[in-house]
């Protein structure tokens, strides 16, 4: 998905030097959504934005309200034009690091040299996904090649469905989970271990089919994957679930001393990501995360609803600052 297009502003209009309310780094879900907040409130907001949303390798955007079956692209750009409506500014670029100035604000470099001014910051900046290392997974990724039935189970219903197993309780879950949209579900041990009795017997009443084994590839046609196993069976499917390894996009964050930390569910450490309150509030004052960098498990819907609860909360840290100075200034101007 070309999400570089000419309703992103590029280097040439680029506002250099400016100074704004709020910098949003990350122009997709979360950021555009906080960005609209921001821009609404009458915030002077810019959102820097490298055009590689988390699901720009996917059709359509699923189970988002009043915007079913989108293609990410297209739901990007009218986020962009609503906020350019609002007055905010929306820039392609990639921002490398984020340093406190002396006054107390931020400034905020991008890679290709221009330096924006900020007193607050949106990071929304998402992450990326790591796929296990099987030849053929990469290119098929968001395609033939799922990882959320929420976002694609429907589209491959009644399908067969072949789930390669990273870890023996996630593929657990997984293939139970996927058995909601098809009767015909394999579960691909690999080297995840042995299901124990308890297990086996909710794989057996449910009809999952266990093949153990390497898989050493996935090929085909798009559309029909094969499974390819050490000993040389091939397993036809119409999608193949991967556990996706999630990394926090957070490297520009590193010079402001915000670190992500490795995240952790049913013993299974499943990625990182960088540590916010409900309101995104980071533990650097000033600096809110929202979206999958803070919560790498939701979806596009409430990334783009912690988007918002961030630029709420940002608008009145904002509001508080500017009350504070305007009551030292009248008392100021009451004594001298
Ligand atoms: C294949 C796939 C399909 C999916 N399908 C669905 C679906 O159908 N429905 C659903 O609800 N969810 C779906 N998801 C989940 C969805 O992608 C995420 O919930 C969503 O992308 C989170 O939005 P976000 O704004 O937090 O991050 P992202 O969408 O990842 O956006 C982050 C943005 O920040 C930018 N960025 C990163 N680093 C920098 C930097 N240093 N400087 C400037 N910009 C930067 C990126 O380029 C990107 O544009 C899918 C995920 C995948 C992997």
């Amino acid at each position: 998905m070309d999400t570089h297009n000419s309703s992103i502003t590029g280097h040439a209009d680029a506002d250099q030097d400016a100074r704004y309310d709020v910098v949003v780094v990350g122009g997709a879900a979360a950021g555009l959504s906080g960005a609209l907040t921001l821009a609404r409130a009458r915030r002077r907001v810019a959102v820097i934005d490298a055009g590689a949303p988390r699901n720009a390798a996917a059709g359509h955007v699923h189970s988002y309200l009043g915007r079913e079956g989108s293609t990410p692209a297209d739901l990007y750009a009218d986020g962009r034009e609503e906020v350019r409506g609002y007055g905010g500014t929306v820039l392609a670029g990639s921002v490398e690091d984020i340093s406190r100035t002396e006054d107390g604000r931020f400034s905020v470099q991008l890679a290709d040299g221009r330096q924006l001014r900020a007193r607050k910051i949106l990071a929304a900046t998402g992450v990326t996904d790591e796929l296990p290392p099987v030849p053929g997974l990469v290119e098929r990724w968001g395609r033939d090649v799922l990882h959320c039935p929420f976002c694609h189970g429907w589209e491959v219903r009644d399908e067969p469905i072949g789930i390669l197993a990273v870890d023996l309780g996630a593929a657990m879950h997984q293939a139970l989970l996927w058995r909601q949209w098809s009767d015909d579900v394999v579960l691909f041990l690999g080297d995840a271990g042995e299901p124990d009795a308890a297990q086996a017997a909710k794989l057996g009443a449910r009809g999952i089919r266990v093949v153990r084994g390497q898989v050493t590839a996935v090929e085909g046609a798009p559309g029909a994957p094969v499974v390819l196993m050490a000993d040389g069976e091939r397993v036809q499917r119409r999608a193949v679930v991967v556990l996706t390894r999630l990394q926090a996009r957070a490297g520009y964050l590193a010079g402001l001393g915000l670190q992500p930390v490795d995240q952790v569910a049913n013993g299974l450490n499943f990625g990182t990501a960088v540590p916010a309150g409900p309101t995104g509030a980071t533990s650097v004052p000033g600096v809110y995360a929202a979206g999958n960098l803070a919560a790498p498990m939701i979806q596009v819907l409430p990334a783009a609803a912690a988007g918002l609860a961030a630029a709420a909360a940002i608008t009145a840290e904002l509001m508080m600052e500017e009350v504070d100075a305007a009551v030292a200034g009248a008392a100021a101007a009451a004594a001298g």
